[in-house]
């Protein structure tokens, strides 16, 4: 067995342990949460530099303007195209499972973490783009405004010839080296997801609080989990297959070390680093796709975020006996789909932006209190299909590429 194989093994069975342990022990495994966060931090401490330099390197080897421009569109497309679809999944499931009738939304309140976020709207996503700060961003790994600031920066040291030229090598080679530093953490990551999820699992109260929260929810659990599934078994392999041009089962074998980081982390940008290996290493993605569509996808493309938040709005309108028609739908659609652009990559981040689809279809913001208990779960679930569908997206553009030269030199 090679070395990747045995990793992957060794991650399996950090979860599978951590999961019985967490489950059988409770709150005790708080105790080896600190091993989860050392990993989870070794990881983020790679991201910026990461994205700084994939950018960089990513743009700049896509050649001239246009053909970014192509590239850049195609992506955005995807990343539309895929989000979309896995709204409607989430709208047509939870209209015919009906999750929310007969619970009681008696005694639900306004949680904190959501409190005071009632203004957030189009146009604060639209600001959060740039930043007046790009240090503060880093800082605050406020990825959006770093992505912007280091495609601008990569777009301009192309038009600087020799001097340019020689400032893109640099980037290079510390993206050179910081994926190999990915290889060094990414040796920790048995028993960092084993401390990752035990402790998640343990705070959360372990296997008896979880059974009583799907006792109360479990509908509503079983509906995102059924979207997300479909969408990641059926629609994504599909997209994988006809302009991927991939085995999806084998693809998904390749990419499985990333989506076990993901299961884990919750955090599409804390897992980006372990996307990127994955697809250059193990599936052979070119560079220049992995580089630019992954940072990229990590930050925006969250199709599982998209159909959760559909599905979860939709719950909360059934709970409260309100009577959402096409319209309703329609903007919960909308916002949806936004509030998961909107969404940073790190953990229940789309529990926050959810407000804003509530705000805007006129459902009761109280309604976020039911889903709090079990959100840290059906986070992890979301996060494995954002970071499977950025996955399939760099398969796509890498194909589209070979074959229609999109962005070639
Ligand atoms: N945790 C998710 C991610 O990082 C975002 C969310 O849905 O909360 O992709």
């Amino acid at each position: 067995m090679d070395k990747k194989n045995t990793l992957l093994y060794l991650t399996i069975v950090g979860i599978v342990l951590g999961g019985f342990c967490g489950w059988r022990f409770g709150h005790s495994m708080e105790q080896v949460a600190w091993l989860g966060e050392m990993f989870l931090d070794a990881l983020k401490m790679l991201v910026i530099p990461l994205i700084v330099s994939s950018m960089i390197v990513g743009i700049s080897g896509l050649g001239d303007v246009r053909k970014v421009g192509l590239t850049g569109g195609v992506t955005l497309l995807y990343f539309m195209i895929t989000t979309g679809i896995a709204v409607v999944i989430g709208l047509v499931l939870v209209n015919i499972i009906q999750p929310g009738e007969g619970v009681s939304a008696a005694g639900v309140v306004l949680p904190e973490r959501v409190a005071g976020k009632e203004e957030a709207g189009l146009v604060d996503i639209v600001k959060s783009f740039i930043s007046s700060n790009i240090v503060e961003s880093m800082v605050k790994m406020e990825i959006l405004p770093i992505i912007i600031f280091s495609l601008a920066f990569g777009g301009v040291l192309t038009t600087l010839g020799e001097k340019g030229q020689a400032a893109i090598e640099f980037f290079d080679t510390v993206n050179l080296a910081i994926m190999k530093m990915v290889h060094m953490v990414m040796y920790f990551a048995p028993i960092g997801i084993f401390g990752l999820v035990s402790s998640k699992l343990g705070a959360a109260g372990g296997g008896e609080m979880f059974l009583a929260e799907l006792a109360k929810i479990g509908k509503y659990v079983f509906t995102v989990i059924a979207a997300l599934l479909i969408h990641a078994v059926v629609v994504l392999p599909l997209f994988l297959k006809i302009l991927g041009k991939r085995n999806p089962l084998e693809y998904f074998k390749q990419m499985s070390e990333a989506i076990l980081t993901a299961f884990s982390t919750a955090s599409s940008s804390a897992t980006m680093p372990v996307t990127i290996d994955c697809a250059e290493e193990n599936a052979k993605i070119s560079r220049k796709a992995c580089l630019f569509v992954l940072p990229l996808g990590a930050t925006v493309n969250m199709n599982g975020t998209a159909l959760y938040e559909a599905v979860a709005a939709l719950f909360i309108a059934q709970m409260f006996d309100i009577q959402l028609g096409i319209t309703g739908q329609a903007i919960v659609f909308l916002t949806a789909t936004l509030a998961a652009i909107g969404a940073a990559g790190i953990p229940e981040a789309g529990l926050v932006t959810m407000v804003m689809v509530l705000q805007a279809a006129g459902l009761p913001l109280e309604g976020v209190g039911m889903l709090l208990a079990i959100d840290w779960f059906l986070d992890r679930c979301r996060t494995s299909v954002n970071v499977w569908s950025d996955s399939v997206g760099a398969a796509v553009i890498d194909q589209l590429e070979k074959d229609y030269n999109l962005g070639g030199k």
